[in-house]
């Protein structure tokens, strides 16, 4: 590639909102066969809303104030639900999983189904078709529960099926499996090309099992979590409103919150590379 054409694409992506690293990152862009999607706040608004609560008022409280030390879009939602406050202590967060701390002598668990059975804490059979749960946890035992929604972006579905006329589109999520399945029918993404439940340190995993299986990876995401990911693949597309780390992980960085962007980088790439032949 010769450096003007590169310089032309690079410029012509930071118009669009599109900052690619450099010239490397805008040649790799093309020869990707593979693109992964994170779900939450990348195929999803990353603003979820509490839909329904479970069980045992008491145990909301706790979770609600434990939630105002949790930095996560899911503590945000909980916060919103209610505003609660006490004194914590021991407050950990266990990435992926969920949050934990001591509220008054009492041990208090927030967080996923994944969370709970690893503590051998029996689920109740709460449900809500599609939500994501969050369960709590108190001395031991589940006393309430979150059905959480969070919505599609508007483009997401749009922008799914045109990447998937030339490349083959996956779904990486620390959601439960269920969830993820239903969002897969929704967008039109074969249901072997879902990984749900999937933990932050696993994340990079799957996008190295892909590229074991010769495919050239594009991973787009926005979280913390996916940093290592992003790292990982062939290209790391983060999106601009994501966290520093994932920004500092990225390939490509996006403007704004635009899924499209993704589309708009893929032709750069391509047409970058016409150009010179
Ligand atoms: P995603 O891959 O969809 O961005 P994360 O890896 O951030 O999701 O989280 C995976 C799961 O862990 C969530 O769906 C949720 O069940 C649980 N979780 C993570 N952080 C929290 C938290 N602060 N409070 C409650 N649950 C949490
Ligand atoms: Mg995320």
């Amino acid at each position: 590639a010769t450096p003007t054409s590169i310089m032309v694409g690079t410029g012509k992506g930071a118009e669009h909102g599109v900052l690619f690293k450099g010239g490397a990152q805008l040649e790799s862009l093309q020869h990707v066969d593979a693109v992964v999607f994170d779900k939450t706040g990348t195929l999803t608004v990353g603003r979820p809303v509490v839909v329904k609560t479970f069980g045992q008022e008491e145990a909301l409280d706790f979770a609600a104030a434990l939630e105002k030390k949790s930095e996560h879009p899911l503590a945000h939602a909980i916060t919103e639900e209610r505003d609660v406050v006490f004194d914590i202590d021991r407050f950990t967060v266990d990435a992926g999983r969920g949050v934990s701390g001591v509220i008054v002598g009492r041990d208090v668990i927030v967080g996923s189904a994944r969370m709970m059975r690893e503590r051998n804490l029996p689920l109740p059979d709460w449900s809500a078709a599609g939500a994501t749960f969050v369960y709590v946890a108190v001395d031991q035992e589940i006393k309430a529960g979150y059905a959480i929604r969070d919505e599609l972006k508007p483009t997401t579905k749009q922008v799914i099926q045109e990447l998937q006329q030339t490349k083959a589109v996956y779904l990486l999520t620390g959601d439960r499996q269920e969830v993820a399945d239903q969002l897969a029918v929704e967008l039109g993404i074969p249901q072997d090309h879902v990984f749900a439940d999937v933990l932050p340190v696993e994340k990079a995993d799957h996008v190295k099992a892909l590229q074991a299986t010769g495919r050239r990876v594009a991973m787009v995401g926005d979280g913390i979590n996916d940093a290592p990911a992003l790292a990982t693949a062939d290209v790391g597309i983060a999106l601009g409103s994501g966290t520093d780390v994932a920004l500092e992980a990225a390939d490509v960085t996006l403007l704004g919150h635009d899924l499209q962007q993704v589309v708009t980088a893929v032709r750069l790439s391509e047409q970058t590379m016409k150009n010179i032949r």
